[in-house]
């Protein structure tokens, strides 16, 4: 039951004394009051299917009734920060977490954000290379802290001051909008990114792009040398994109032959949300120097966590790099509970089982709709393209995607957007979603595509 404030209360409060880029979805933004695996409830008590999981973070399901029992057993115990004593939390997950991951990334610094877990991927690879460059990709997302700013390379999140110098914004290799692939694909014109040979195998496309990335090399990098790359394994905010098959492996190739550490941004794509691999990196067949986790590690609890091997690591023992809450006892009890609930409740293979088949289903839709241009993504990670016109690709309107995610809601479902038009649903729901559930956010969208089919005669 809600006992808080009246909700135009808060509405007032939240005006007066929230910043202004706090922006909620929804004309009426949602009142939530509870949370319980895959459901949110609002203050009436009416129930919603979380199809984007509190923005990615809620990997096993709300309020989880382990990961709960974890977190409160630690709370009525220590709270306190483990940096300057020991604490048995820390190394035993530090053990358990690092056990997840291939190779020599057995070293573990732990934070509280994706955006610091980012900052201090950076600060390693130009410490370790003595480089000072770090390449990314055009419409990634790395954080909002002012260094990752400046990776981060969409324009609806940078602000209009001059961010930390020495990051390069190569081409994105997005087959489905970019300068090559998809349609104007030379090889096998393509009409949504599934069927396009770009992600099955060779295609020239592919090469397009790589020979961009090879180009900074070339005219932007003082002596062609780079402190590193940085890369989301599916780039989650920018619309759910994928990179071709095999694009990744050969980019890694180049980075390192010019000096540079590979950094995989795992803080989406992380934790058998990709179905197919618990990691997302490892549908690109690489193994990176450094990984950064946040989200979903803790289900939604503030915990993030940069992983690399110790000879990069030792980097770290150069000077004092302190983090206060990093690791605390409270957080790494959550993190070691999510990874033993998603190994007991096989959520990785529930993310390809009902990812692949929510997949399928919403490929229905984009046969049956003008207005759905490309389904995309893997296991739980997936976008939805909605655009103006199959043919142009053109986004679809922004006033009408408004009201179709307001029908969604009213029907009780809740999407994510994202893509630099706003014109992609996100959906990347907690990862114990049933088939039940993915059918029932297929018809809700169904309906509501009708709804703007009606509306637009
Ligand atoms: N990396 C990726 C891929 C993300 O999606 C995000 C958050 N959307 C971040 C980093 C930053 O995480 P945080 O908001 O916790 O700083």
């Amino acid at each position: 039951k809600y006992d808080g404030p009246e909700y135009n209360t808060l509405r007032t409060l939240k005006d007066k004394h929230v910043v202004p880029c706090i922006q909620q979805y929804y004309k009426t933004p949602l009142l939530i009051n509870e949370g319980k695996m895959q459901w949110l409830f609002d203050h009436d008590g009416r129930r919603y299917l979380d199809m984007f999981g509190g923005i990615v973070t809620v990997s096993v399901g709300h309020c989880h009734p382990k990961v709960c029992e974890a977190a409160r057993k630690q709370m009525e115990k220590l709270w306190h920060t483990t940096n300057i004593y020991m604490h048995p939390n820390l190394y035993t997950y530090a053990e358990k977490l690092t056990s997840k991951l291939p190779g020599d990334l057995k070293v573990v610094y732990f934070l509280n954000s994706g955006s610091e877990a980012n900052d201090l991927a950076l600060l390693l690879a130009r410490a370790y290379t003595q480089n000072y460059d770090i390449i990314s990709f055009r419409n990634c997302y790395h954080g909002m802290s002012p260094y990752v700013m400046g990776v981060t390379a969409l324009s609806t999140w940078r602000f209009n001051f001059p961010v930390m110098h020495g990051f390069h914004h190569t081409m994105n290799p997005d087959v489905y909008k970019g300068l090559w692939g998809g349609k104007l694909c030379r090889d096998s014109p393509s009409q949504t990114t599934r069927d396009c040979n770009c992600l099955g195998g060779k295609c020239q496309a592919s090469d397009n792009y790589y020979n961009q990335l090879e180009e900074i090399f070339k005219y932007s990098l003082p002596r062609g040398k780079v402190a590193g790359i940085i890369a989301e394994s599916i780039q989650g905010v920018g619309g759910t994109v994928q990179f071709p098959k095999g694009f990744l492996k050969k980019a890694f190739h180049l980075v390192r032959t010019n000096g540079g550490l590979c950094i995989s941004d795992e803080v989406q794509t992380g934790f058998g949300r990709t179905g197919e691999h618990f990691w997302g990196f490892e549908m690109h067949d690489v193994i990176p120097d450094i990984v950064t986790l946040a989200k979903g590690i803790g289900n939604g609890f503030p915990l993030s966590a940069v992983i690399t091997t110790p000879k990069i690591a030792e980097t770290l023992g150069h000077a004092l790099h302190f983090n206060t809450y990093g690791g605390n006892p409270v957080a790494t009890a959550v993190g070691m509970s999510v990874l033993e609930v998603i190994e007991e409740e096989k959520l990785q293979q529930n993310c390809k089982d009902v990812g692949t088949y929510l997949i399928n289903e919403l490929e229905k839709l984009r046969d049956e709709f003008e207005w759905v241009g490309d389904v995309r993504g893997k296991g739980l990670m997936i976008g939805v393209e909605l655009v103006a016109d199959k043919e142009t690709r053109d986004p679809f309107p922004a006033k009408y995607f408004v009201d179709l995610m307001e029908d969604c809601k009213n029907m009780g479902l809740l999407l994510g957007r994202g893509g630099l038009n706003g014109n992609v649903i996100r959906i990347k729901p907690p990862m114990c979603i049933t088939k039940e559930d993915a059918g029932f956010t297929v018809s809700v969208l169904r309906r509501a595509l009708l709804n703007h089919e009606e509306r637009r005669i």
